[in-house]
């Protein structure tokens, strides 16, 4: 089949074998990917119309126990100057960004054991009472069902945590052996049980990743039925292991965003912070490709440089109406709104 009729194939039906996943990415060029772009931003359009969601980014933490070698985050790399946010400056950071209309809080960090469940708890609390028009949503890595389900009660109501890879040989290669693929598994498996609206997600061009190994991430997604996918290229550290690897591919990357979109077409799919780092027009080019969020930053200015899981990290920086503003007219040049409201999941 070529990659005119599998696309055609996966809008019909949301599904398609691994081997016609491998089939479809090994068959794609530059004129078929332009018609999976626009089949995968129709399906989008049917959903969601033309408005784009945004949520709030605090990155509260870049200290981190564990030691991912391409993360720049990394326990290992002594160059980091470590920051940890005050409960106090959280709250600050989703005050300012409720101010200019963000009604989605997205607390990411590294696993950080200041922040224990009573901490977090606190903050969930806190940031619910206060906004509670507003959705929470964390990214705080690896933690057992118990503290997930503190989490939930406090009011947490979403949480991001990529797979990395679906490929266990290939996930080896990408943490060491403190970490395993079985772990992150059980966390994404009891994540969705609790009711948490669940992200999983991977690095495009990561080391060692084959085609195949990009199949099994869509076998993945297709199967799992994540609310979220978060979906970003590779970007070499220099301070970690990886840091002589390659950058993913720009190309590849909105590819497998248009496939997730068609996969199920209610995704909430960003258009991610990697994506526009390594391609100026990244951010359009992935709404354009069927993406429908972007996660502008809240993070305050002083610690935002620090926050470097990979080198040249673009910032989408939000804490001003005006640069709200601009991204504003950045969309609607391309036909778009921003939509301001939780932006739930609204499927099943
Ligand atoms: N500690 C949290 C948050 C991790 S940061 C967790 O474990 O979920 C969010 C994501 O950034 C990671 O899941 C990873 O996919 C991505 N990331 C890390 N290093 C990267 C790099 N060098 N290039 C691109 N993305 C990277």
């Amino acid at each position: 089949m070529t990659a005119y009729n599998l696309t055609d194939k996966l809008q019909k039906t949301n599904y398609l074998e691994k081997d016609e996943f491998i089939s479809l990415l090994n068959a794609l060029d530059s004129d078929s990917e332009q018609y999976l772009f626009l089949t995968a931003r129709k399906e989008t359009d049917k959903v969601y119309g033309r408005t784009i969601f945004i949520r709030g980014l605090c990155e509260i933490s870049n200290y981190c126990k564990n030691n991912c070698y391409y993360c720049g985050i990394r326990r290992g790399n002594r160059d980091v100057i470590r920051y940890r946010l005050t409960p106090g400056q959280i709250m600050e950071s989703c005050r300012a960004g409720y101010n200019l209309g963000f009604r989605t809080f997205v607390l990411q960090g590294g696993e950080d054991e200041f922040f224990t469940d009573s901490v977090l708890c606190d903050i969930i609390s806190n940031l619910k009472q206060e906004y509670s028009d507003c959705a929470v949503t964390l990214s705080l890595g690896e933690r057992s069902r118990e503290s997930y389900e503190k989490l939930k009660k406090a009011g947490a109501d979403r949480y991001l945590l990529r797979h990395e890879t679906a490929d266990k040989c290939h996930y080896q290669l990408l943490h060491p052996s403190s970490l395993s693929f079985e772990n992150r598994l059980r966390c994404l498996k009891d994540l969705k049980e609790l009711g948490f609206q669940t992200g999983c997600g991977f690095m495009v061009g990561s080391p060692y990743q084959t085609v195949e190994n990009i199949a099994s991430d869509l076998v993945f997604i297709r199967d799992f039925r994540p609310h979220m996918v978060g979906i970003g290229p590779f970007i070499p550290h220099r301070r970690t292991p990886f840091a002589s690897f390659p950058a993913g591919d720009v190309s590849l990357t909105l590819r497998l965003l248009s496939i997730v979109r068609l996969i199920n077409p209610k995704i909430l799919l960003p258009s991610t912070t990697a994506l526009n780092s390594i391609d100026p027009d990244g951010r359009t080019k992935g709404i354009l490709a069927g993406a429908n969020v972007l996660m502008p930053n809240l993070s305050p200015e002083n610690v935002r440089g620090n926050y470097t899981l990979y080198d040249n990290k673009a910032y989408t920086a939000c804490e001003s109406a005006q640069q709200l503003e601009t991204l504003g007219m950045q969309l609607k040049n391309i036909g778009f709104d921003i939509h301001t409201g939780r932006g739930d999941y609204i499927g099943d």
